[in-house]
């Protein structure tokens, strides 16, 4: 098909009528950017409300009987303000009316949370002039959630073919029952991907509020040094570890067909932002870290065992609890005598005590250490591979910045080195890894 560009504007970018009229100048700028996914209205300003967020408000309202015509007027004049503004040739109001006419006691939260992007695409197909695709009707989804490819690629490429210029809104397809159902939050990075890939795009142009991904997240570190190009690997362990910039999903369509994606600032479009591809050689002067990120809220169980490594079947039992207990885990790191198994608490509810219980009971080991309230911290940087004395220099960072180190797990990729500190830690911790490698 071409030089086609599939662009996709997150919820910064298309908040209100002027964000609206910089996403247009910037469609405009390059006859390629071709197909357009929109978010839902995001934030205006820090103490903001974002549409989706008000949705999910809604049907709460809805679930608990309490009226919610308060919460729907708010949502209806975000939409309309925009249509107003610019002047566009559409009357909003009936689509308004319409979703709210089928909001009863059941409607499903998919419906209601997927409207936010429906009625923004509409608006923006207007204004840019473009056609609008629903994107009920070229996303597929499995019953198991995952996407229905074929069917996808049939019935999406075919309407591709006979659109030449089209806005979809992100972030829901189409379920097996033929009801609209909606990505995790953020997902409207995932159709955008989605899109690209079926598109056979020559690149996937993700626009929001940063110019690019940054060594790490700006509301921890001052000012950090944006990354020029990325790895997909390099990307996807930092996007996993809470640098949320891109939906951790939104890499496997495009890097399977090798498309890069090129994140970029709405409200800085001069600047080259973050290419993320695989394609990338070492150059003099390079950083060794690419970047830094990390999460909140996991719980550390260390197992202590003598000649645990000599016993078989010993790890295999200890995962077997957590298996029968429908519990995932993040990571196991090991030593000769020691494992380590570190779970999000989110997994945990109140199965702590039971499993504690359930290991002692099977695997019989000499103590059981249970941290909970733990950060995970990821350093990142594919040439950390050939770079000696990376983990010295990390553990010296953090040791002068007076933090403990409760955990610590290479990948054998030898990527990543991630670091398990307290939660209260965690900032302290990712500057002073930052200072140490980047200042
Ligand atoms: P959108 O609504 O456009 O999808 P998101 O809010 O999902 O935008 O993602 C952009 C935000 O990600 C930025 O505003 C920034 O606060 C945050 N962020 C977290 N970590 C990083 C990072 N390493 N680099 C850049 N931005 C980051
Ligand atoms: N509007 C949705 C959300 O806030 C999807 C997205 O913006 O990508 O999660
Ligand atoms: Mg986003």
């Amino acid at each position: 098909m071409g030089n086609i560009k599939v662009v996709k504007f997150g919820g910064t970018s298309v908040a209100d009528a002027n964000q609206f009229r910089k996403v247009k100048a910037i469609v405009e700028a390059d006859k390629n950017r071709r197909y357009v996914v929109v978010s839902a209205p995001g934030k205006r300003h820090s103490d903001d409300n974002k549409v989706t967020d008000l949705l999910y408000l809604c049907h709460a309202h809805i679930k608990y009987s309490v009226p919610f015509d308060q919460v729907f007027d708010i949502i209806s004049e975000r939409y309309l303000e925009i249509v107003r503004e610019l002047k566009i040739d559409l009357d909003i109001q009936p689509y308004l009316d319409e979703v709210k006419s089928r909001i009863t006691k059941n409607v499903s939260i998919d419906y209601l949370a997927s409207r936010g992007e429906y009625l923004n695409g509409l608006i923006m197909a207007k204004f840019l002039n473009y056609e609008f695709i629903d994107a009920k009707e070229i996303i597929f989804f499995n019953n198991n959630g995952s996407i229905d490819w074929d069917r996808t690629q049939e019935i999406l490429s075919k309407k591709l073919s006979e659109n030449h210029r089209a806005v979809i809104p992100g972030f829901y397809g189409c379920n097996t029952d033929g009801k609209v159902k909606i990505f995790s939050r953020g997902g409207s990075d995932i159709t955008g991907a989605i899109l690209a890939r079926v598109a056979k795009a020559q690149i996937y142009e993700n626009w929001t509020d940063v110019s690019g991904f940054l060594m790490s997240d700006p509301r921890i570190v001052d000012d950090p040094k944006p990354i020029e190009r990325i790895t997909y690997s390099e990307l996807r362990e930092l996007s996993y570890m809470g640098a949320s910039v891109l939906h951790e999903e939104a890499i496997f369509p495009v890097r399977e067909v090798g498309i890069p994606i090129n994140i970029r600032n709405t409200n800085e479009p001069d600047n080259p932002g973050t290419i993320i591809t695989d394609d990338i050689r070492l150059k003099e002067g390079d950083n060794i870290v690419t970047g830094i990120a990390g999460k909140k809220d996991f719980t550390v169980i260390a197992i202590h065992k003598n000649h645990m490594n000599s016993e078989v079947g010993f790890i295999r039992k200890i995962l077997s609890v957590l298996e029968m207990n429908n519990i995932t885990i993040e990571h196991i790191p090991s030593g000769i005598d020691t494992v380590s198994i570190v779970i999000a608490n989110s997994q945990l509810e109140n199965k702590l005590n039971i499993i504690i219980e359930e290991i002692n009971n099977k695997c019989n080991p000499d103590t059981i250490n249970v941290h909970t309230n733990m950060a995970l911290v990821a350093t990142v940087g594919k040439n950390m591979v050939y770079t000696p004395g990376i983990a010295a220099k990390l553990f010296t960072a953090l040791g002068e910045a007076g933090i403990n180190i409760r955990m610590i797990d290479q990948g054998s990729s030898e990527m990543n080195i991630i670091t398990g500190i307290e939660d209260k830690d965690l900032e302290k911790a990712i500057r002073a890894i930052y200072n140490a490698f980047v200042m």
